[in-house]
């Protein structure tokens, strides 16, 4: 779920939210050195970047933060020896990464006191780890995987018996997402595969694509 957010552009960078007249200010709250975009909040502020460039080939490294943040993503998922010095279960790292990544970058903000003090890329090895032995449910990580690369990953953890289940939480005025874990939540276990956007979900992606000027309803 969460990558596919991000390759839909719907996670609420502080761009996006100024975008939606949520706040005015665009600028990264954790750097400050310009504004939080998808490709800065998940690429480029201090410490993701520093992460990546300890896991990137150096002569691939202008390429990986170069990239339309979508083609990025369809990149480490579908070609995993591409980037990466160690390619083992790069799939499942990269997600990792990225959704600790955004973990991170919300604690900052909204809970600073209580900001783990282990780093983004260990938290993400030891997700990486749990998700590969199958012996913790990343349901939300693999979720998104399967929604950009099919549903292998997934099938080997329902395999060995993980509990999967849907819960909906609020999000501040993203409809989509919204509407999509409300549709996922009364759907048939073990896994249900959309081959074309749920017809709620595609007209509120084009009723998104308009907003920003005027106020946005929740
Ligand atoms: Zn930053």
């Amino acid at each position: 779920m969460f990558l596919w957010t991000v390759c839909n552009n719907h996670i609420f960078t502080n761009v996006e939210r100024v975008r939606r007249n949520l706040t005015d200010n665009p600028r990264c709250m954790i750097c400050d050195a310009s504004d939080e975009d998808v490709s800065h909040a998940l690429r480029e502020c201090v410490e993701i970047n520093a992460g990546w460039l300890h896991l990137v080939k150096p002569d691939k490294v202008l390429e990986f933060f170069s990239m339309d943040i979508r083609a990025w993503i369809y990149k480490n998922l579908l070609v995993p020896s591409y980037f990466p010095i160690q390619a083992e279960d790069w799939d499942l790292l990269f997600g990792s990464i990225l959704w600790n990544a955004w973990l991170m970058r919300n604690q900052h903000i909204f809970n600073p006191d209580g900001r783990s003090r282990e780093s983004l890329i260990s938290q993400s090895y030891r997700m990486r780890d749990e998700a590969r032995s199958a012996l913790s449910p990343v349901v939300v990580l693999l979720l998104g995987l399967l929604s950009v690369i099919g549903v292998n990953r997934l099938l080997v953890g329902l395999n060995k018996n993980w509990e999967v289940s849907f819960n909906w939480v609020n999000r501040q005025c993203n409809s989509v997402v919204d509407k999509l874990v409300k549709i996922a939540k009364d759907l048939p276990l073990p896994f249900y595969r959309f081959l074309d956007s749920p017809t709620p979900v595609l007209d509120l992606l084009n009723g998104d694509a308009g907003v920003g000027s005027s106020s946005v309803s929740c």
